[in-house]
């Protein structure tokens, strides 16, 4: 969530502050701030609300020489998103600058021990706090007195340090909040995540928890928890700079709809091989695979939906018992897990609090554990026995999409290969799955074209106020998340059931015009879903079907879904529900790439 960015090089720190905060935009924030610094101090600016009126009173950093400096944009937790409390926040003596990601959840009794202290606090918030605890534990050595200030730390922080005694450098630390830093020709970058320096350099270093790096224009030097010097990796990303922009799209969210062939093939195909799927996606051998008693995959919002389909298409191929769970709740449940479970763990950024607490707790317990996730060298790859990389590239919009389509081609692979070993998968049926595979970006493209019929239903619906989705099986894990699409942009509020499940309660609400959408492509299951359509229309229901079958008359409209292997049916028909969220929000004029009170990369609990 919100942003950290930082400089020291050769050039004028100020326009690339600015261009890196709004290459983060997009996590989500209510405030904005800079500081620059040189060997006369600090130079600060903050502005509550867009990054643009930051820019506008800093001119977009013309006219400013200082080549070192720190920024950052805010999601107010500690206090209200106001100028006064915006990053970068100072010591009382003005020797330290900081700017901070996370949480610091002990920040009433630190803030009690410093008031004591005579210390006057000028902010609301938690951050300020650390401001004032390095200028109280400074002994001239930045590592040493960073590392006895976040040891009094609870919680979760990314910090950016300017100190005035080192005015050529810029210090980082990582504690469960993403950081990395890019090392580029006219100096070296600090930054929430990889697309903000990715107009400077390909060539970024992943900080891990615990790490303190001190940044100066020739390089860097990270620090361990021992405080010796340590190697952490320089990795060239494959991504590139033009992938983090809106090109001639209206929204990332739109681009992102239309870049899922690429990312699921990207994700696919170099895991299949001569009708196979090649051995190194599962970490486990024979024997393991055999003895196997569970799976769980674990995930928060579209992840999770991710690993419902992969549960059900898992649980089929292998018969293995299967679940998909949500993070935060896995991580506190006390689950029967040993070493015969494989838990996976799915998440885009790889950096998701959540997520990452339940890996460990799984790993506590014993259990064999894995990553799905797209950024190579995050925390979940990292800490995971083993990773799929998703290869969706960078996915800007807070609403995933890409992301999503690839995490469910990455549990297909690992589904089938399960099979395989398992012994439940014959040769002949992982030849004919793979080919399945293989069809699905082509099919997802074809789906693509379905924008204007979308579009057009957008305009025509009425106002809706609710919205609801139903399908059975894999459908119901597909409606899941065509509903989060559309009421996570729209703000329509809608839910999502087994179809089965409607009479059971929900049918109630059911009146003339209510909009149901029904997804039916399993064939083996649409006359049960039929019936239910059925049901909500005699109630008066507008009903939307997706079907991979001709049915006549069935709904109001119809949605023609291709005929595919009904178990990779998910990546289908989720599309044109994309499509219609995406325009519903556009026809309410909602901020489709920003939506109110969310942020892209969930790293706080
Ligand atoms: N907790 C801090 C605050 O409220 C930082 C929030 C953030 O990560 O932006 O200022």
């Amino acid at each position: 969530m919100c942003g950290i960015v930082g400089y020291v090089g050769r050039q004028a720190a100020a326009p690339l502050l600015l261009q890196g905060l709004a290459r983060l935009e997009y996590r989500g924030y209510d405030s904005a701030g800079v500081a620059l610094l040189d060997g006369s101090g600090f130079c600060v600016y903050k502005e509550a609300g867009r990054l643009s009126v930051l820019a506008a009173r800093m001119n977009g950093g013309e006219g400013l020489p200082q080549t070192v400096g720190i920024g950052h944009t805010r999601w107010a937790t500690h206090g209200a998103p106001t100028a006064r409390n915006a990053h970068p926040h100072l010591s009382d003596n003005g020797h330290w600058a900081v700017v901070h990601n996370g949480i610091i959840e002990n920040e009433a009794v630190l803030r009690r021990t410093l008031r004591e202290a005579g210390v006057v606090l000028r902010s609301d918030t938690d951050s300020e706090l650390i401001a004032q605890l390095l200028q109280r534990e400074d002994d001239g050595d930045v590592p040493s007195t960073l590392r006895r200030v976040t040891a009094q730390l609870e919680g979760s922080f990314a910090l950016g340090v300017l100190y005035t005694a080192q005015p050529e450098r810029v210090y980082a630390v990582r504690c469960q909040s993403p950081l990395v830093i890019g090392v580029a020709d006219e100096g070296v970058f600090l930054a929430s995540d990889i697309p903000a320096v990715l107009p400077y350099t390909q060539r970024c270093v992943m900080l891990q928890d615990g790490d303190v790096a001190c940044l100066t224009a020739e390089g860097y030097t990270v620090y361990g928890a021992d405080g010796e010097p340590l190697q952490r990796p320089l990795q060239e990303t494959a991504w590139e700079a033009e992938q983090a922009e809106r090109g001639a799209y209206a929204h990332f969210m739109l681009k992102e709809i239309h870049e899922q062939p690429e990312a699921v093939a990207a994700t696919l195909l170099p895991h299949l091989q001569e009708g196979r799927v090649t051995p190194e996606v599962l970490p486990l051998t024979a024997a393991q695979a055999v003895a196997l008693k569970r799976v769980v995959l674990v995930g928060c919002g579209s992840a999770y939906h991710a690993g419902m389909v992969g549960a059900q298409v898992m649980e089929r191929l292998a018969r293995v018992p299967c679940v998909a769970e949500v993070a935060s709740e896995y991580r506190y449940r006390q689950p029967v897990t040993d070493g015969d479970t494989l838990v996976v763990c799915i998440s885009q950024s790889g950096e998701t609090a959540d997520t990452l607490a339940a890996l460990r707790e799984a790993k506590r317990l014993g259990a064999r554990v894995m990553a799905v996730a797209n950024v190579e060298g995050s925390t979940l790859a990292a800490e995971s026995e083993a990773v799929l990389l998703t290869r969706a590239g960078p996915e800007i919009a807070v609403a995933t999409t890409k992301a999503y389509a690839a995490q469910l081609a990455a549990l297909y692979l690992l589904a089938v290969r399960l099979g395989v070993m398992r012994g439940t998968v014959t040769p002949a049926e992982e030849q004919r799955l793979t080919a399945e595979l293989r069809r699905l970006p082509s099919l997802i493209r074809g789906l693509l074209k379905t924008a204007p019929q979308m579009h057009a239903l957008a305009k025509r619906l009425p106002p809706l106020t609710d919205a609801y989705f139903i399908g059975r099986g894999i459908d119901h894990a597909a409606a899941l998340e065509a509903s989060l699409k559309l009421k996570e942009i729209s703000y329509i509020h809608s839910e999502a059931y087994a179809a089965g499940e409607l009479k059971h309660g929900t049918i109630s609400l059911m009146e003339s015009g209510t909009f149901v959408a029904a997804l039916a492509c399993d064939k083996a299951l649409l006359t049960k879903t039929l019936a239910n359509v059925r049901e909500v229309r005699a109630r008066g229901a507008w009903v939307l079907l997706l079907t991979a079958e001709t049915v006549e008359e069935a709904a109001d409209e119809v949605l023609t879904i291709p005929a595919a292997e009904p178990l990779f049916q998910a990546s289908l028909s989720i599309v044109p529900l994309q499509l219609l969220g995406y325009y519903t929000a556009l026809e309410r004029g909602c901020d489709i790439d920003h939506p109110r009170n969310l942020a892209k990369s969930v790293t706080v609990e």
